[in-house]
Parts: C-alpha cells; structure tokens; sequence
C-alpha cells in the first residue's frame, strides 16, 4: 500500500535488533485518515472472505481493525494483554512472547466475545516472529471458529513470522512488506 510505505520512508525510525518505529502515525500518535484508508485496504483484501467478526490486540491493532471493522459492518474484538478484575468470566488465554517488549504475555479474550462457528479476521500491526499473530489464531480455533485470514500492516519479511504464518496455511495480507532493516535503512520487498 503506497500510502503507508511513503509514511514509512518519510518518518519510520530504523531502531538496533530490528525494530522499526512509526509512532508518530501508528504506535503512539495515530492518522485517524491513515487508518480508515488501512482499513479499507484491509476489507478489499478480504472482500470474498465472509469476514464475520475481527480479532486484534491492545493497543496499537485496535485503531485498524476499528476501521475494518466500520467497513466490513462487522463486529471487532481485542486480546487483552494483562489480566483484570472486569476479566473474571471465562475466558480463552494463551501465552505469547513479545518480541519488541522481551516478556511473555497471557493473551486474553472473553468467551462471550468469541462466539463459535465464525470466520474471523485477524488483525495486527507488526508482523515479526508470529508470536501474537499464532497466539491469536489458537484463540480463534479452541472457540471453535476459523481464521480466514491474517492481515498485517507492517510486516518484516526478513523474520520468521511470515513463513511460519504461510506454512500453518493461513491466507497472509501485509500492507507494507519491509525486506531489510540493515544499515538504519528500510528496504521493502519487492512485488
Ligand atoms: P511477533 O508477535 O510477530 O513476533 O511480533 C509482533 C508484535 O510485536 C506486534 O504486535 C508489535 O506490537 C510488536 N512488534 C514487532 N516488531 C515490531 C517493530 O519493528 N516495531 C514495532 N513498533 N512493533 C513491533
């Protein structure tokens, strides 16, 4: 998606181990107008899909799958990544390893807000080792629902969370595709 590449080129900060940091539209301040534009994308490419209910996590998923959400007219839920006391009903939890924040976090989503039998959508803003993004597909899977896609806004084709995304047989979107991180540069993969 040209529009999100061009942001990424203009202000992405290229940090050591790989990391890239887009806070001033994505992780941190967001472009409202952006979003809406990733969420549309997000919904053309999962168009004949049966999209029937979206699943992302805290914090920076919630601002695209909102707008994927408003234009697929369907219902969108997010993982939480810490427990609480307004989290006491039964709930589906799975442990997955932060790649950025070098912690393990029990993933959580309410039973009620999962109900079975759906295709979902799952959605995320970084796809890195495919930790959040498999941890997610076991939740959609014990609800008894199917995942009918994995859409990434950036992914960093260069670590293991593409292949390992592809061989479980998910149907993969990534709206910016980066290559390389090498030398603080950012190199996307080319189509
Ligand atoms: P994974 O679970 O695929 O290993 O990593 C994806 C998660 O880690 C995303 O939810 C995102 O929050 C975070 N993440 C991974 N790599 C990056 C990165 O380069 N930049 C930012 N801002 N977040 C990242």
């Amino acid at each position: 998606m040209e529009l999100l590449e061009n942001r990424i080129k203009e202000e992405g900060l290229v940090l050591p181990g790989g990391v890239l940091k887009v806070d001033s539209f994505l992780n941190h301040q967001v472009d409202a107008k952006l979003m809406m534009e990733m969420g549309k994308e997000f919904a053309r490419l999962f168009a004949d899909k049966g999209i029937q209910r979206i699943l992302t996590i805290e914090a920076s998923g919630i601002s695209m799958a909102l707008t994927t959400a408003l234009v697929l007219n369907v219902p969108f839920v997010f993982a939480r990544k810490k427990a609480s006391v307004l989290m006491s009903e039964p709930a589906y939890v799975e442990d997955v390893y932060s790649f950025t924040k070098q912690e393990t976090a029990h993933i959580t989503v309410l039973k009620k807000f999962l109900p079975a039998g759906e295709k979902v959508l799952i959605i995320d803003d970084f796809l890195a080792n495919g930790e959040a993004a498999l941890g997610m597909a076991r939740i959609v899977e014990k609800a008894g629902s199917t995942v009918a896609g994995i859409g990434i806004a950036i992914e960093k084709a260069f670590q293991k969370g593409h292949s390992r995304l592809i061989e479980a047989g998910y149907h993969l979107e990534a709206l910016a595709s980066i290559a390389s991180l090498e030398d603080g540069k950012v190199t996307f993969t080319k189509k």
